[in-house]
Order: structure tokens, then sequence, then C-alpha cells
């Protein structure tokens, strides 16, 4: 495939900068509302935001269905901080418990995990794929992941500190989840590799 289409899930969050991250990637990048324009892209992004409310809206605009079948399909999907949350099967009831997640990665998520005192913070990360100096982490009320079932893959941990060892990155075949924010920090590499992966399974 020469130049795939790569949609931002557009009902809440940082849409812009998602859209500029992957034209960065060389992608042709599009905001998706409607189901017409869901059915349309070769891979998707699910941003930041209120889980909870990303939730509600895709309920009202008729997208969690399809998404959800889409998924079932083999469409790439990466979810950042909200977005991981709503890939995954299922999250912790210690946190803030939602109905029913998008789902599709075997892992349970913990909302708004790292506590109140560090709301929000940045770090530099090893990512598994991801060569070169290590990725600046920013977490915004981030989720972390509690498990990974033997289908998913941890791809990045928390490397210092009283949350070393925390997995904040996941891949499971055309799925990809990071409970933090790279289309802040002007390093594309993290939408690159995800451009790579809508590529191959394109
Ligand atoms: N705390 C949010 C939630 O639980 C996620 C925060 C974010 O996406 N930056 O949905």
């Amino acid at each position: 495939m020469a130049r795939p289409t790569v949609g931002v899930f557009a009902l809440q969050g940082d849409v812009r900068e998602h859209l500029r991250a992957l034209g960065e990637a060389g992608v042709d990048a599009v905001a998706v509302r409607r189901p017409e324009e869901l059915a349309a892209v070769d891979g998707l992004v699910l941003p930041g935001g209120e889980s909870t409310t990303i939730l509600k809206l895709a309920r009202i605009f008729e997208l969690l269905d399809p998404l959800r079948e889409r998924i079932r399909e083999g469409l790439p999907v990466y979810g950042s901080c909200a977005g991981m949350i709503l890939l995954a099967d299922r999250v912790d009831a210690g946190g803030s418990p939602l109905e029913a997640t998008i789902g599709g990665m075997d892992m349970t998520v913990r909302r708004n995990a790292f506590g109140r005192q560090v709301d929000s913070f940045e770090e530099d990360l090893e990512i598994e794929g991801i060569e070169g100096e290590p990725v600046r982490a920013v977490f915004i009320r981030a989720p972390w992941v509690e498990d990974v079932g033997c289908a998913a893959t941890a791809i990045g941990h928390v490397s210092a500190g009283e949350h070393a060892g925390r997995i904040v990155a996941v891949r499971q075949a055309n799925l990809l989840a990071t409970s933090f924010h790279p289309e802040l920090t002007g390093d594309g590499r993290v939408h690159a590799y995800f451009c790579e992966m809508v590529r191959q399974f394109s």
C-alpha cells in the first residue's frame, strides 16, 4: 500500500496533534466522527481524554459497534491514555470502573493509577521496537497496565522511582496502546511505529 489513510477518533482529546504527527509519519491523516469515515480508514488512533466521555459519545455517534467489528477484522488501532483504557479487555475495578470498553487487547488497565499526587509527570522510557534515544513519555492522569494476558506483550515500563516496572506500553498483533501522550513531545517515533503497523496489516 503506497500511502495509507489513518484516522483519528475526533470525539475528544488531542486530535490536531495526532493528525499532525501522523502526517509527519507519511500517511494521510483524517478526523473520524462518523461511521462512513471509520469505514474508509486503514488504521485509527484513539486519543486521550476522558474514557467515560469518549465511550458515551462513541455510542451516540454510532461508532462503537462498527469499531469493535473493524478491530475484530484486524484494523490497526493505537490507543493513547484514555485510548489505552478503551482498548483494554478488562478495567481494574480498584480504579474508577467502566461499564464496557471497546476491547480487543488482552490486558487489565487501572484508570488514574498513578494517583493524585502525581497527576502528571514525564519520564524517559525504552520501548521495544523503537530504536535510538529513549522516548520522552508525558503522563496525564494516566492509567497503567496491571497485567497482560498471553495474547499481549508489554513493550514499555516505567524505568525509575516509586512506580518502576509498571507496564505503560503494550502491543498485541494489530493493536498498540500507551499510557502516555507521544503527540505532545514532537518525537514522532511512536506514530511512525504505528504507521509501520498500518502498512504491515493493510
Ligand atoms: N484519566 C483519564 C481516564 O480515565 C485518562 C486521561 C488521559 O487520557 N490523559 O479516562
